[in-house]
């Protein structure tokens, strides 16, 4: 399987913040949803592998080849969805079509038109008037209309109702089927991932945390539940995101056989991507805070 994007140990530093080596791939035939807290760093990798802020170092090589984002022969092969679109407001969405369609040798016309309908968007309206969710879907509609063999988008589903959500994702789906492309968006949504996503790479404070197949991810965690009782020192360092309920606690391990042995009686449930996430982050990990 191809690599379309490959990014190893890339440096930004701003001010109050910094991306700490971060490395990932993205192979064809995958969706990946990249997730991580508010201020983790997803914006900024996203905005740095797309060259519109500089990186401090690293490497960014997109379809194998040693060429970042700026290169006229990567933008041509990439559809990027951001929520501000650097539009022209005042243009109409067939104005501005025309504009984005001339960068683009393999544009599409017939699958643009098609799209726009499909998203019930007239395109004679102007810009500056649509909403949220409608400027969301013209973005898609642009970034699916070139033929691109990878996608990027920053929160492509947030502010948008649940039927454009579902709407969005199987049309997602259906881009996928063509083969040899691939997904990558950021997003907080968790269903949307639970849907869609193959691939997870979870970000805190500038850092990769895990890259990750979603099915091995969702296999190998389990929610504990239990009795106060039955935690100790053994057991303690095998759970993370603990905390007290009126039963018990509830944690979360990704040890699930070690806890069956030295738990027999705690009850152990399938844990969702929220929980996986929470238990991965600083803040969520700590069981030491729980016992004292
Ligand atoms: P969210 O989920 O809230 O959208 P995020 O994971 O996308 O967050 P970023 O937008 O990448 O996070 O922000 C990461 C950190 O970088 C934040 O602390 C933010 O304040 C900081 N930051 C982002 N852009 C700049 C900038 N241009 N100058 C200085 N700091 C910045």
């Amino acid at each position: 399987m191809k690599n379309l994007l490959e990014i190893q140990n890339l440096n930004k530093t701003y001010r109050n913040f910094a991306l700490r080596d971060v490395s990932f791939t993205l192979p064809e035939g995958c969706i990946t949803g990249f997730i991580g807290p508010n201020g983790a760093g997803k914006t900024t990798v996203l905005k740095t592998i797309l060259g519109l802020t500089p990186k401090d170092s690293g490497v960014i090589r997109f379809f194998g080849r040693d060429e970042d984002a700026g290169s006229r022969a990567v933008r041509e092969r990439l559809g990027v969805v951001f929520d501000s679109g650097g539009f022209y407001e005042e243009l109409s969405l067939m104005e501005m079509k025309s504009l984005a369609a001339a960068a683009y040798p393999s544009w599409d016309e017939q699958e643009f038109c098609r799209l726009l309908e499909r998203f019930s968007l007239n395109p004679r309206q102007k810009i500056r008037t649509l909403s949220k969710g409608m400027r969301m879907k013209y973005s898609l509609a642009l970034a699916l209309s070139h033929r691109a063999e990878l996608l990027i988008m920053d929160e492509p589903t947030s502010g948008l109702d649940p039927l454009i959500r579902r709407q969005l994702l199987d049309i997602l789906r259906e881009y996928m089927e063509r083969g040899g492309r691939g997904v990558f968006f950021s997003t907080h949504i968790t269903s949307d991932l639970d849907r869609l996503a193959d691939m997870l790479i979870l970000i805190d404070h500038g850092k990769i945390v895990f890259q990750e197949d979603k099915d091995s991810l969702l296999e190998r965690y389990r929610i504990v539940k239990g009795d106060l009782g039955a935690l100790n020192d053994s057991v303690l360092p095998l759970l993370s995101n603990l905390s007290r309920t009126a039963f018990g606690f509830t944690a979360v391990t990704d040890r699930p056989e070690e806890i069956r042995r030295a738990m027999p009686d705690a009850l152990l449930e399938r844990a969702s991507i929220d929980d996986i996430m929470l238990s991965n982050i600083e803040g969520g990990k700590n069981y030491a805070a729980f016992a004292d």
